[in-house]
C-alpha cells in the first residue's frame, strides 16, 4: 500500500462513520495539482547534477495550499501526495483557513555542502514560485529543513517579484520574518493535546515515563518540555540509534550533547547507567507515553503487537500504519494522531503568515495565548467525537476535519 492509500483509506473509514457527502468524497480523493520539477545544481566539484523536487497541492477549498518542504533520500511521489492530504485534514481540524499542501526533493542534504544546499533551494524555488505565494501555496519546514532554508526560499521569491513578499513561506528565521515560537509549537501544540487526554482520562500522575522516537525539531523540543514539566524521559532516538536510562534522562544534557556530538548515543552523561538501544528496541519498552516524532511507517503489522506503552502520541507524520492502528485499538491502546497531536506546527505557521501580511508582530506571549485555546478546543472536539460515534481518536480527528470541508464546500458550491 502506498502512503497516499493510507490516506485514503483513513478517509474512507471516517466518512462511512459520519456519511460524508458523496462529491466531497471524491473531490477530496484527487489532488487539486501535483508538480514535479528538475532541480540542477552545480556541485563544487564542477560536476552538474539534477535533483527531483514535487510539490503537490491537495485541496484548497478552506484556503491557500499550506505545508512543509522535506529533503530527503527516501521522499517519493506516494509521501508527498499523503502528507499533502494529511495538511488538508490538519489544517481543518484546528480550524485554520487554509488548505493542504506538502513538497519535497529527493537528496541527503546531510551530503551537500552549504552552498550546494543553498544552490538547490533557491533552485527548487525558482521552479515553483508561480505557484506559491501568500494566497496560493505557503510552504515550511519538515523534515531536514530549517529556517535558514525558509529564508533562502522567501528571498528567492522576493527577487523573482521584485518586492519583499516575507509572506510566502513560514518557520522562518526571527530576522527574516519569522513568528516567537515558531520553532517550538510542534511539541507546544503536542503538550496541551497530552496534557488534556492526561486530565480528561484521569491518568495524570507524578514521574510518568516516557519514550520518545526521533530528536529533531519536534523529538526534542517536546522531550525538553516534558522534562521541564516532571515527567521521567527514559528513552530518546535520532536516526541512528537510541539512548535509555532507567532513572529517567537529564534532557537539557542530551540536548546540548546531540548538538556537540552528533548523536544521542554520544550522551551516556545524560543519566546513571545509560544504555544504547535501537530504535526497535525503543518501541516496545514499558513506558506510559510513547511518542513518535521520527518518520511515517514506525510502528506497523510486524511491531504493533509489542508496543507496550499505555498511549501513543504521534508527533510525526504517519508514523503508525492502518494495519498497525486496527491492533493496537484491539489491544486497548490510545493513539492521540498526527493531525491534532502536531497540528501546532501549522498554527503558529499560520500565525507568522498574519503577522508578515500585516507587517505587525506579536509577542512570545500572544502566540501562547492564541495558540492554547485553539489546540484545547481541537481536542476536545476530537474527544466529543470518539465517544459519539464509539471510535477512534483518529477517525474522530477524521470526522472532525472533514465535516468542515464538507462546510466550506456546501458553503462555496451546490454540492
Ligand atoms: N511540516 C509541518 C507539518 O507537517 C509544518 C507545516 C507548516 O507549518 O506549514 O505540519
Amino acid at each position: 500500500m502506498s502512503l497516499f492509500e493510507n490516506t485514503l483509506a483513513q478517509i474512507a473509514k471516517a466518512s462511512a462513520l459520519m456519511g460524508l457527502n458523496p462529491g466531497v468524497r471524491e473531490l477530496i480523493s484527487r489532488h487539486e495539482r501535483i508538480l514535479e520539477v528538475s532541480v540542477p545544481v552545480k556541485m563544487d566539484d564542477g560536476t552538474w547534477r539534477v535533483f527531483t523536487g514535487y510539490r503537490c497541492q491537495h485541496n484548497s477549498i478552506r484556503g491557500p495550499y499550506k505545508g512543509g518542504i522535506r529533503f530527503h533520500p527516501d521522499v517519493d511521489l506516494g509521501e508527498v501526495k499523503a502528507l499533502s492530504a494529511w495538511m488538508t485534514m490538519k489544517c481543518a481540524v484546528v480550524g485554520i483557513p487554509l488548505g493542504g499542501g506538502k513538497g519535497g526533493i529527493i537528496v541527503d542534504p546531510k551530503k551537500l555542502s552549504a552552498r550546494e544546499l543553498e544552490t538547490m533551494t533557491r533552485e527548487y524555488a525558482r521552479a515553483i514560485t508561480p505557484f506559491i505565494g501568500p494566497e496560493m501555496d505557503i510552504p515550511a519546514p519538515d523534515v531536514y529543513t530549517t529556517g535558514q532554508i525558509m529564508g533562502w526560499i522567501a528571498d528567492e521569491y522576493s527577487k523573482i517579484q521584485g518586492r519583499n513578499v516575507l509572506g510566502v513561506v513560514t518557520g522562518k528565521l526571527l530576522a527574516a520574518g519569522g513568528s516567537q515560537g515558531r520553532d517550538t509549537a510542534t511539541s507546544q501544540g503536542g503538550m496541551h493535546v497530552l496534557e488534556e487526554y492526561l486530565r480528561e482520562s484521569g491518568k495524570t500522575a507524578p514521574g510518568m515515563t516516557v519514550a520518545i522516537q526521533g530528536f529533531g525539531n519536534a523529538g526534542s523540543f517536546m522531550a525538553k518540555f516534558l522534562f521541564e514539566k516532571g515527567f521521567k524521559v527514559v528513552a530518546v532516538s535520532d536516526s541512528k540509534s537510541g539512548l535509555f536510562c532507567v532513572e529517567g534522562l537529564n534532557v537539557p544534557v542530551v540536548m546540548s550533547g546531540k548538538a556537540a556530538k552528533g548523536s544521542v548515543a554520544d550522551c551516556l552523561d545524560a543519566g546513571n547507567n545509560c544504555q544504547v538501544i535501537t530504535n526497535e528496541q525503543l518501541l516496545t519498552l514499558d513506558v506510559d507515553i510513547l511518542v513518535l516524532s521520527a518518520l511515517e511507517n514506525q510502528v506497523h503489522k510486524d511491531n504493533a503487537e509489542t508496543v507496550k506503552a499505555k498511549v501513543v502520541l504521534e508527533l510525526a507524520n504517519g508514523p503508525v500504519t492502518p494495519e498497525a492502528d486496527d491492533i493496537l485499538a484491539r489491544r486497548g491502546i490510545p493513539v492521540i494522531p498526527d493531525i491534532l497531536a502536531n497540528a501546532g506546527g501549522v498554527t503558529v505557521s499560520y500565525f507568522e503568515l498574519v503577522q508578515n501580511q500585516a507587517n505587525y508582530y506579536w509577542s512570545a506571549e500572544e502566540v501562547q495565548a492564541k495558540l492554547k485555546p485553539i489546540m484545547v478546543s481541537a481536542w476536545q472536539a476530537i474527544s466529543a467525537n470518539a465517544k459519539q460515534y464509539n471510535c477512534t481518536f483518529r477517525e474522530a480527528a477524521f470526522i472532525s476535519a472533514l465535516r468542515r470541508i464538507e462546510d466550506a464546500y456546501k458553503a462555496r458550491r451546490s454540492i
